[in-house]
């Protein structure tokens, strides 16, 4: 059993060493020891041999939204590729955090993202999110993505979680993970980080930013109301004061939503004003929040109201308070729902979220970061190689921005090349981008298309046995381009592939 341990002071002997160890050690499939293991973000050094399990062309380290893609790209285009997942099942995000909203989608296509919308209506797990609602039922993201990695003959390291890596120079050239098998690592010519608090990078040693002034988005815990009388609910809404912004919900369920598969449904409302109101019988109601609802199931809400700040989504310590709270806030609110609004007297909760839901944590610096400005003028790149939906959603403290002009934004090749590193592409929400910036860019139809981008690169480098950053941008985006990916603004105007 190999084992890893923390030493400062043979720490420091390597680093006043200076010694760099190269893929030579690897010799044998096995990381000798005194190769440099990265761990938590510090070097340590192996305490002796560790196994070596498999070496890959290109690993990709999350199976979430920007995984998934990544991984069927690179495996596409001939690669042998391995995908690292922390938990027992694919989707990321969109799975854990039960969020069936795929907005933008409709406008906003092409790939691999036209390939899974399309096979939501096909595996029958519900409508096409490309003909209506923008929703896809989040159980169903976890089977489709496990479907296509299967197709694509993906190897899948379920329950593994990275919590180190080993590099050559500035090279990443194996993952550390730990699992019920114990330690295990992972080797590969090129890497994804695709970890959405950017894992891998960290670990790697790769500059990142974290919020404004350290201060980053609220976290939340979606959960998910059944037996939800819509018809009341909507007689209720339609007598309360326009504060509340709850016509939008009326609207829906008069057209039939929220009553049959295939009425999906959502809502932007300020149900949240009438939390003062009631604070003194349910404590725990948010703070500073919203009340957004999606109708996906019939007769039930998916609700995202819940919000803590100040706690950082890559410290366990403060994802332990979030969980506590959050799950706290949940059931305050159901309470609040129950005994207060009409249409919930029957309804319970049926699941809250997985863990708290992470908005923004690292953002790695890339060669470029595409800022707010880039987003706002629509900016082109003569680089760009994908387009990115310019709809902001920042659940900052002091504002939630939904702003952004609904157009698109060139997104130049160099994000997804940390600054200092080789061999690593990120891809998703910890990819290259100022703070409001990447609060469009997490959205899910931008973070599933940047996944394309990496995982095809990945392949091409390895190929070309060259490292991403030399590879030539024309070649890249032809790859894309043949696989019928919108590379750029202009690519758009040819239409939706
Ligand atoms: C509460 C909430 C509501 C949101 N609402 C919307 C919305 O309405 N519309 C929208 O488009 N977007 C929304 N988003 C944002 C969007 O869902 C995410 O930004 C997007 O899914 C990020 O994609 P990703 O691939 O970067 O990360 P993820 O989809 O989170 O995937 C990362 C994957 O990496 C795995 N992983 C992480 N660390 C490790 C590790 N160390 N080892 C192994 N595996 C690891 C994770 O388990 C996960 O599967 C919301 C986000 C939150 C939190």
């Amino acid at each position: 059993m190999h084992q890893v341990r923390k030493k400062s002071s043979s720490v420091q002997e390597l680093a006043l060493g200076g010694q760099v160890f190269s893929r030579r050690h690897f010799i044998g499939g096995t990381v000798a020891a005194g190769t440099w293991l990265v761990e938590c973000g510090q070097p340590i050094q192996a305490a002796q041999s560790a196994p070596m399990d498999a070496d890959y062309d290109v690993i990709v380290c999350g199976g979430g939204t920007s995984g998934l893609p990544a991984a069927v790209a690179a495996a596409r285009a001939g690669a042998r590729v391995a995908m690292v997942e922390r938990y027992g099942f694919l989707g990321g995000n969109a799975a854990f955090s039960i969020m069936p909203c795929w907005h933008g989608l409709q406008e906003h296509h092409s790939g691999i993202l036209t390939k899974f919308a399309n096979m939501v209506e096909s595996f029958g797990v519900g409508p096409s999110p490309l003909k209506e609602g923008s929703h896809i039922e989040p159980e169903a993201v976890k089977i489709l993505f496990q479907t296509m990695a299967e197709e694509q003959k993906v190897r899948m390291y379920l329950h593994h979680f990275i919590t180190g890596v080993v590099m050559d120079g500035n090279r990443v050239s194996a993952v550390v993970t730990e699992s019920k098998s114990g330690r295990r690592v992972f080797g590969a010519k090129c890497f994804v980080d695709a970890s959405g608090d950017g894992d891998l990078c960290f670990h790697a040693g790769a500059k990142f930013n974290m919020g404004v002034e350290g201060e980053t988005q609220a976290m939340s815990l979606r959960f998910r109301v059944g037996y939800v009388d819509f018809d009341r609910f909507a007689n209720w809404a339609q007598n309360q004061p326009a504060e509340l912004n709850l016509e939008r919900l009326v609207r829906e369920v008069r057209e039939g939503g929220g009553k049959g598969w295939g009425k999906a449904f959502y809502f932007d409302s300020r149900l949240d004003r009438l939390f003062d109101q009631f604070r003194d019988r349910y404590p725990d109601l948010p703070k500073d929040t919203y009340f957004n609802c999606s109708s996906i199931r019939p007769h039930e809400l998916s609700i995202n109201t819940t919000r803590i700040y100040d706690l950082k989504g890559t410290n366990a310590d403060d994802l332990s308070k979030a969980e506590v709270a959050l799950r706290k806030q949940a059931w305050a609110v159901w309470r609040f729902l129950k005994e207060n609004v009409s249409g919930f007297e029957e309804s319970t909760i049926i699941e809250t979220a997985c863990q708290a839901g992470v908005r923004e944590s690292r953002i790695i610096v890339g060669d470029y970061m595409l800022n707010t400005d880039d987003g706002a003028k629509g900016r082109e790149f003569p680089d760009s190689v994908q387009t990115c939906r310019v709809q902001f959603d920042s659940h900052d403290k002091q504002k939630y921005d939904t702003g952004g002009n609904g157009g698109f934004v060139d997104v130049p090749y160099g994000v997804f090349l940390p600054k200092g590193l080789d061999s690593v592409l990120t891809a998703g929400r910890c990819t290259s981008c100022d703070h409001l910036m990447n609060s469009g860019f997490r959205r899910m139809e931008n973070a599933f298309e940047s996944g394309e981008v990496a995982g095809t690169a990945a392949a091409l480098a390895v190929n070309r046995q060259q490292m991403p950053r030399s590879l030539p941008v024309p070649d890249l985006k032809d790859i894309l381009r043949k696989n019928g990916f919108k590379t750029c603004q202009a690519d758009r105007t040819t239409g939706p592939a």
